[in-house]
């Protein structure tokens, strides 16, 4: 199932899209996707409501926009220098445990929401990732436990501001949080559309030149063994989202300087089996 959310920047209404691509309204179904309707039986009711009433529930115009497929989570947790060749280009050593950091949750957006670029910022950047969207609490959960914790998976560009994050002193979280910072979508994939998370094409394309092309197989910590990590540091809530990191292909690493966006240019990404995003760059009011 592909949950989906459209309309209003912030006044979002839950929906579903059909495998053929045709996009339902929810809102008969009554609850939006929060923490309350992931930690209980949410998933397994849409279903049901799904098999009943979507062949006669409204549907979306193609046109409308596209929010992010869930209500805005507890937190967003990043993973830091998870690609072995994301490591290279960033000169960073292999970590031997997983890094975390926070990405405020106000940075959420749709798809395809412009970016904006911060004030006083030059050296904004992109990161294609897997993002994975908690189901059932989850603390001090094993590796093997791990996959009865998840919801799904999404598509998410971890934005960076490279001088806020990496000269600006203290936490990664600086360069991180800024708002458009996190578009996520089109859709949440449940986990049943997603059997292998570790093998998934990913690339992403800035002006259409291709700047990132990958595959989750080169993770370094893999999906279950993140979920499993994180937990033991903090509580997962249901709905919470871990972003797993980026592969090689970031404007930081290019040699022999980096270009960073700027106003007008366009951004585009995908992950197999969820969907594409497209962002246009303008300048901060
Ligand atoms: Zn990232």
């Amino acid at each position: 199932m592909k949950l989906i959310r459209f309309g209003e920047a912030g006044r979002e209404r839950p929906g579903i899209q059909l495998q053929d691509g045709t996009r339902v309204d929810a809102s008969g179904f009554s609850a939006d996707y929060d923490e309350t309707f992931f930690g209980g039986d949410g998933l397994q009711r849409l279903r049901g409501w799904c098999e009943r009433e979507a062949a006669r529930a409204p549907r979306v115009p193609p046109e409308t926009r596209l929010g992010p497929p869930l209500c805005r989570p507890s937190k967003i947790i990043c993973i830091g220098v998870n690609y072995r060749d994301h490591a290279a280009d960033s000169g960073a050593e292999i970590p031997k445990e997983p890094i975390i950091f926070f990405k405020a949750t106000s940075s959420i957006v749709g798809p395809d929401d412009p970016l904006v670029i911060p004030r006083n910022s030059r050296k904004v950047d992109w990161e294609v990732e897997l993002a994975v969207v908690i189901g059932a609490r989850a603390k001090y959960v094993t590796r093997e436990q791990a996959p009865r914790h998840l919801a799904g998976y999404m598509l998410h560009n971890d934005y960076s501001e490279r001088e806020f994050q990496l000269e600006r002193g203290g936490q990664w979280v600086k360069g991180k949080s800024a708002d458009t910072f996190a578009p996520l979508g089109p859709f949440l994939a449940t986990a049943d559309e997603i059997p292998n998370p570790g093998a998934l094409g990913m690339w992403l394309t800035v002006n259409g030149e291709t700047r990132q092309k990958s595959s989750t197989g080169k993770m370094i910590f893999g999906v279950a063994e993140l979920v499993s990590y994180v937990s033991q540091f903090m509580t997962l809530l249901p709905g919470d989202v871990i972003s797993t990191g980026t592969p090689s292909g970031v404007a930081l690493g290019m040699k022999p300087t980096p270009i960073y966006l700027k106003a007008g240019d366009v951004v585009a990404l995908g992950i197999d089996h969820l969907g594409e995003q497209r962002q246009q760059a303008v300048a901060s009011d």
